[in-house]
């Protein structure tokens, strides 16, 4: 999507230990319309799936999913993340191992929204290593939903995320994919799509 790469290469920044900071317009201060072009896509990308929700996670997949779900006319539900060991049986849970913040968190969804009958897309932010995808994944497996496919906004290529997800064979739709960047220059690479 090129309005987003290009976005991502006027305002994003290139930090040490292969993140990309984007939080000038994606995940800390937010360009609506630019979540509205975004939704737009993944949209276009589903069209003719059947979908009835959206699932993402807490906090920064929220914004993007709920601009997302005025075009597909459905919910979002998103997963939160417990720091409290969740023995309650009305909950999904799933372990994810965090990229950014090091350690291990649950995510938990309530039984009451997700279940048997429901075809999911899941949306967040990026894809790195993919543990918060495969999480989600879990989540709606157990639950016995169905996992229609992923839209993430950046995929980090260079990362194992994206291949592991699509080996799980979930249908995976990157709006962009970073093949490399360097903190050094600064220099973002997209893969053509
Ligand atoms: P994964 O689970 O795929 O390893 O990482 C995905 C999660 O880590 C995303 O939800 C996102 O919040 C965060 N993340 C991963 N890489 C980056 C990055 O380069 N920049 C930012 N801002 N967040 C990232």
């Amino acid at each position: 999507m090129k309005l987003l790469e290009d976005r991502i290469r006027r305002d994003g920044t290139v930090r040490e230990g292969n993140v990309l900071k984007v939080d000038r317009f994606l995940n800390h201060q937010m360009d609506i319309e630019l979540f509205q072009e975004i939704g737009r896509e993944f949209k276009r990308r589903f069209a003719g799936e059947e979908i009835n929700k959206i699932l993402t996670i807490e906090a920064s997949g929220i914004g993007i999913a709920c601009v997302a779900a005025e075009f597909f006319h459905v919910p979002v539900v998103f997963a939160k993340k417990s720091k409290t060991k969740n023995i309650a049986g009305d909950v999904y849970t799933a372990q994810v191992e965090s990229f950014t913040h090091g350690g291990v968190y649950e995510i938990i969804v309530s039984k009451e929204f997700l279940g048997e009958g429901d075809k999911v897309l899941l949306i967040d932010d990026f894809l790195a290593n993919g543990k918060a995808l495969e999480g989600l994944a879990k989540l709606i497996k157990d639950s016995g939903a169905e996992l229609v496919g992923a839209g993430v906004v950046i995929e980090k290529g260079f990362q194992r995320g994206g291949e592991a997800i699509r080996r799980m064979g979930i249908r995976l739709e990157s709006l962009a994919i970073v093949e490399s960047m360097d903190c050094g220059t600064g220099e973002i690479i997209f893969r053509p799509q």
